[in-house]
């Protein structure tokens, strides 16, 4: 079989030449930076490291480390390094504490961004020929937006029909005969099972790839989508400090995401100590970008542990490869695609006047993410009559709803009933670990 690429100058290149373009544009953007961005000037300069000091990827490791909280202090404007009118969008996802991460992008921002993600679909098989149906979030969520330039650049037939409402996703999946389908994997795994109650055969839809990312998976999700779907499924990573889904892509070799090294420095570190670790070792992963003009992030802390390969692969890329996410070394959860941070629920819960006594229980049931909030109730409600209690659950679900973007069901029980070990309660019971998903 002919082998495609997108962009093959780059997705082929030799590994010398990759390593000298990476050390042309680090040295580049590090100084950049450095006179662009006083946050990370600031942060340089107590490091005692100037942009002189680093002359190419191996003096990488001497700059310092950019983590979630830093975005977070430097929100929303503190880390640009281009001015605000040179800026076209932005995305957003949710953050810690109700101060949500804001990307920028300049035109060029975005175009790299579609590239990669016309890469991955270039990668999974697909052509200028395909009917693309987009259901991934459009809006503040890179998902959408992502997916559907790179189907644009491709010169795809694009279907930017965004989530939900699945009725209308299967009527136009047949009508307009889509043949790739780009979504989260538990929304693809929903739609599989919608076809078939609907006495769907897998053979009835023109579907034959799908490109499927934003939250865990396992391979034994992978079999029954595709089963169910009739298509081969690949797997796409991406977050949107770095600027959305596509910083790494399946190939036809599944056997690991290629990282868009042109675009991103990838190391592994151990997250107690920050020390960088050998290729094949696990770790967590972070990201340099060298080629973005808004939102440059230097040394990003994905959070995300996995492991890198260098291996050659049968493709013939020459990037480096990833694996699947294999946990977090932070408390994120990804519930229904969005990703919830305990203090984000111990946030509301101050506010609305409770104390932060609960419990999180997420679970998945055909295919789509639950999640019940345990709250125990103050003294003084406990002998409030039961439709006062309900109306209370819905205050506070309508309160989580604002802050976390989804909706979680509350249950508001008695004081002193969660139980605690040590003294201290179990925030998080993730039973979605059952079906061996890496949460
Ligand atoms: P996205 O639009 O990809 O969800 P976010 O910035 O909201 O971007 O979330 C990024 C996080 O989502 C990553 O750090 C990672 O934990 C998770 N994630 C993204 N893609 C995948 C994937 N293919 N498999 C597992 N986890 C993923
Ligand atoms: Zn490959």
């Amino acid at each position: 079989m002919e082998k495609r690429y997108f962009q093959p100058e780059y997705e082929t290149m030799p590994l010398d030449e990759l390593k000298k373009l990476q050390d042309e544009k680090l040295v580049r953007q590090v100084k950049r930076v450095y006179e662009n961005v006083k946050y990370y000037r600031d942060l340089m300069d107590k490091k005692g490291v100037k942009p002189e000091d680093i002359k190419g990827v191996d003096d990488l490791h001497k700059l310092p480390f950019l983590k979630k909280d830093d975005l977070r202090e430097a929100y929303p404007c503190g880390l640009l390094a281009a001015p605000k009118t040179e800026c076209v969008r932005i995305q957003s996802t949710s953050g810690t504490t109700g101060k949500r991460v804001v990307a920028f992008y300049t035109q060029h921002d975005v175009d790299l961004w579609e590239d990669c993600c016309a890469r991955a679909l270039v990668a999974a098989g697909g052509n200028e020929d395909d009917v693309c149906q987009v259901c991934y979030g459009y809006g503040l969520f890179t998902g959408g937006a992502g997916l559907h330039g790179g189907s644009h650049k491709l010169g795809s037939l694009t279907l930017p029909m965004s989530s939900g409402n699945t009725e209308r996703q299967i009527q136009f999946m047949m009508d307009l005969e889509s043949t790739i389908l780009c979504c989260t994997p538990s929304y693809a795994a929903y739609i599989g099972e919608t076809l078939k109650e609907k006495g769907y055969k897998p053979e009835d839809n023109k579907l034959r790839i799908g490109i499927f990312g934003a939250e865990p998976w396992t391979e034994e999700m992978r079999r029954d989508i595709e089963n169910n779907l009739g298509i081969k499924a690949y797997d796409i990573y991406g977050l949107t400090e770095l600027s959305g889904p596509g910083v790494a892509f399946e190939c036809e070799e599944q056997r690991g995401m290629h990282i868009n090294e042109d675009h991103f420095i990838a190391e592994v570190i151990n997250p107690e100590t920050g020390e960088v670790l050998p290729v094949g070792e696990k770790g967590e992963l972070v990201f340099t970008s060298l080629d973005k003009e808004a939102f440059p992030l230097l040394r990003y802390r994905t959070r995300d542990i996995c492991i890198l390969s260098r291996e050659k692969c049968s493709c013939g890329r020459t990037f480096i490869r990833m694996t699947k996410p294999l946990g977090r070394s932070d408390d994120m959860m990804i519930i229904r695609g969005v990703n919830v941070f305990p203090s984000q629920i111990e946030a509301v819960l101050l506010n609305s006047g409770y104390a932060p006594n609960y419990q999180i229980i997420v679970d998945r049931v055909n295919n789509t993410d639950t999640f019940d909030i345990n709250v125990e109730m103050k003294e003084d409600d406990f002998s409030d009559i039961p439709i006062n209690i309900t109306n209370k659950e819905k205050a506070l679900q309508g309160a989580m709803k604002t802050m976390l973007g989804i909706n979680p069901k509350i249950h508001l029980v008695a004081p002193k009933s969660i139980e605690r070990s040590e003294g201290k309660a179990v925030r998080i019971v993730d039973k979605r670990k059952r079906l061996g998903i890496n949460v």
